[in-house]
């Protein structure tokens, strides 16, 4: 195949997070087969981009991919080069073997929130109907599993946004948690400086003063894992205060009895104690959201990232029922989705408990409906398999996953306790890695697939706010490279399903459509043609003449009774919180110039070149107590684990608390650090808190 150039502008999106830009791509100059242009159309980003976006082009080149299958003849050996035929031989005769020798749950798959939405529909088909196994799941359980959790059990749906962005201007007052969208999704700053000219207010929580911090009215700035406690003082004070809408909570809510005791004993000098946030930014910020006309709360990995996310992001969405500020125009409760798939990434079947169109695994008509469309019997359709970490746990394991197809992720850097998740995947007995680069994890992969990307491939993805968008193909990928859903049907084929995997996206997205009709996730009346005509569909859309649902809950929630759902809950601490050997709290983020775990963003040189690797941040009243200079290299420890990085003295840091980029593998890795300690319900790892020492690497080498 020969890599033809772009004859004409194509309207396509970025390959990054989950704001999706619209980017334009025409013919490239000299040695770049495209170039990016403003799309200002597009309503979500009108033109903007982000440096991540606009230097996408760079990821097409030869010299930063993979542009051929690689195989390992032994262990330890070295990966050389192959043939696709051999290649995927290979792999079919590996998971065959393992799956005969041990049964089909030691086939493990693991997916990721960037994948389109044809391609996690086609890998949670593969999984349940070809390897008929129970074990997949994805790296999206690591990014926003607890705001869906808590969105399901309160409205009875989980979509990122209830609202599309331009809502956000219009609200009265908004209090975004554990969030820093002026780093991570730049051109949605937008929206949270047209609030502030509208007259609305700005509140931000975040243990950090980021950039977003920088443009609020008011900074909270709790410990790690103090936001729990902090929804409930602040529903405390509105509560004492009278601004509670009770009409609202009689008519379209239940169980705000709970909730209010519950947060009668969060009283604010206690918060206070618990948070750190003095008691007249408590009553300030109470008083501001409580009186405003209207309100939203958005949150993000802060608050989800937790052992406890899902009731710290309960107790937020209680803070918006209370005041009445949820199922009308320009309020309610919203998360900030990361991956740039990672809304529908979680809808369409890549999730170990769920079937196509978000539908429960174990719901039996759900089982039916989906087993009519792939033309299996319903029985043949396994149950609910282990979440993500539990499953890289499991590797290697007698009873756990001995072989792993692994797609559109990057663990040895993006798992916590990241060190141990390397250890598991060396221990397999089959690692496969489809990717387009040579990943930290396709390093240890057995046999490597080379996959086609972004601007080589058609397919669809839906935004954070719900809206289910087209990326087009825009040139031939290089030889040598094939797209996922063309791999997984050699794969079918091979192991005894020659039939209903399709190899291109439009095909497949139409077997999707049906196997979603009638689910939560409805995209029975989207079609490619309706994408690209109207900007992107936002679902449910069940009908192709239904206009989509920008707005959810206006009239009812999608709860049996149509009540949204008051959650239970009271303060607790961390799994791990600081004691006498780790004193001080890690939290971990991103940075404006890396997405995820750097797998692409770190081969794009302008973008190395802004953050060329990872540091420590911390206050310099820490600092001073440590001795530690500014650009010193630190040690950071924890239970886990060990990183080494260069100190980065700010006082935007809470003295009790360092800050690490986790986007790069190698001595710095900050997940070597993190805790895997699990939330019960949405099985989300504590990726934002954990225990921790910190001291000069020269002082730890003369001990
Ligand atoms: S990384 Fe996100 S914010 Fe930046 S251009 Fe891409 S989609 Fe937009």
């Amino acid at each position: 195949m020969t890599r033809t150039a772009l004859a004409a502008a194509t309207d396509t999106h970025c390959p990054y997070c989950a704001l999706q830009c619209g980017m334009r791509l025409a013919p490239g100059r000299g040695r770049a087969a495209v170039e990016v242009l403003e799309r200002p159309d597009f309503p979500v980003n009108r033109g903007a981009l982000c440096g991540k976006g606009s230097s996408a082009p760079a990821l097409l080149a030869r010299d930063v991919r993979l542009t051929g299958p690689l195989l390992r003849d032994r262990p330890g050996g070295p990966l050389r080069s192959a043939g696709w035929p051999e290649a995927l031989d290979t792999v079919a005769a590996g998971l065959a073997r393992v799956r005969e020798e041990h049964g089909p749950d030691a086939v493990g798959v693991f997916g990721g929130g960037g994948l389109t939405n044809e391609k996690a529909y086609l890998l949670g088909k593969f999984a349940r109907v070809v390897l008929g196994t129970a074990n997949i799941d994805y790296n999206g359980r690591f990014c926003m599993s607890s705001a869906a959790a808590a969105h399901r059990r309160a409205f009875g749906l989980d979509r990122g946004l209830p609202f599309p962005l331009d809502d956000i201007p219009h609200t009265g007052c908004l209090i975004l948690v554990g969030g820093n969208p002026a780093d991570t999704m730049p051109p949605a700053v937008r929206y949270l400086r047209e609030l502030r000219e509208n007259g609305g207010r700005l509140i931000v929580v975040d243990p950090r003063r980021t950039r977003t911090a920088e443009l609020a009215d008011l900074h909270l700035q709790p410990r790690p894992g103090g936001d729990l406690a902090l929804a409930l003082g602040l529903l405390h004070l509105v509560i004492a205060d009278g601004l509670t809408d009770q009409d609202f909570i009689d008519a379209r809510t239940t169980g705000f009895e709970r909730a209010r005791e519950s947060a009668m004993a969060h009283w604010p000098d206690r918060v206070e104690r618990i948070t750190g946030v003095p008691v007249h930014q408590l009553r300030e910020a109470a008083g501001m959201f409580g009186r405003a006309e209207s309100g939203m709360v958005l949150t993000a990995r802060g608050p989800e990232q937790q052992s406890k996310g899902t009731d710290t992001v309960g107790a937020w969405i209680n803070l918006c029922l209370a005041t009445g500020k949820s199922g009308r125009r320009y309020s309610g409760y919203g998360c900030l989705t990361g991956q740039g798939n990672g809304q529908g990434g979680r809808e369409h079947g890549q999730k170990a408990d769920q079937l196509p169109g978000y539908r429960s695994i174990e719901d039996p008509a759900a089982r039916a409906h989906v087993a009519a469309v792939w033309g299996v019997a319903a029985d043949s359709i396994p149950g609910p398999g282990r979440s993500a970490y539990e499953l890289l746990d499991s590797l290697g394991r007698p009873d756990g996953v001995r072989a792993l197809l692994l797609a559109g992720s990057n663990p040895v850097v993006s798992a916590p306790n990241a060190g141990h998740v390397t250890e598991r995947l060396r221990a397999l007995d089959l690692l496969v890695v489809a990717d387009v680069v040579l990943s930290e994890t396709a390093r240890l992969a057995d046999v490597v697939l080379p996959v086609t990307q972004w601007a080589e491939e058609d397919g669809t993805t839906t935004n954070l706010e719900g809206r289910v968008i087209l990326r087009r193909r825009a040139v031939d990928p290089p030889e040598g490279v094939r797209g996922e859903l063309w791999v997984l049907r050699e794969l079918a084929a091979r192991l005894g399903v020659p039939t209903g995997f399709p190899a291109e996206a439009e095909p497949a997205f139409e077997e999707l459509r049906r196997a979603s009709a009638g689910g939560d996730a409805d995209y029975a009346g989207i079609s490619y043609r309706r994408i690209a005509d109207e900007d992107g569909v936002f679902w449910p859309c069940p009908t192709p003449d239904h206009p989509g649902t920008p707005r959810l809950f206006l009239e009812r929630y999608a709860t049996p009774d149509g009540r949204a759902r008051f959650a239970d809950v009271t303060h607790r601490p961390a799994a791990e919180e600081p004691d006498e050997a780790y004193p001080l709290y890690l939290t971990t983020g991103r940075v404006l110039a890396h997405y995820q775990s750097g797998a692409q963003t770190r081969r794009v040189a302008e973008l190395n070149a802004a953050a060329p690797g990872p540091y420590v941040e911390l206050h310099p009243r820490l600092a001073g107590r440590l001795g530690i200079a500014d650009g010193e290299p630190v040690a950071v420890t924890s239970r886990r684990g060990r990183a080494v990085a260069p100190a980065r003295i700010t006082d935007a840091i809470r003295p009790d608390t360092v800050f690490m980029p986790f986007h790069w593998a190698g001595a710095g890795r900050a997940n070597s650090l993190t805790n895997p300690a699990l939330d019960p319900v949405s099985r989300m790892p504590e990726f934002k808190l954990c225990a921790v020492r910190v001291e000069p690497v020269r002082t730890e080498a003369a001990k």
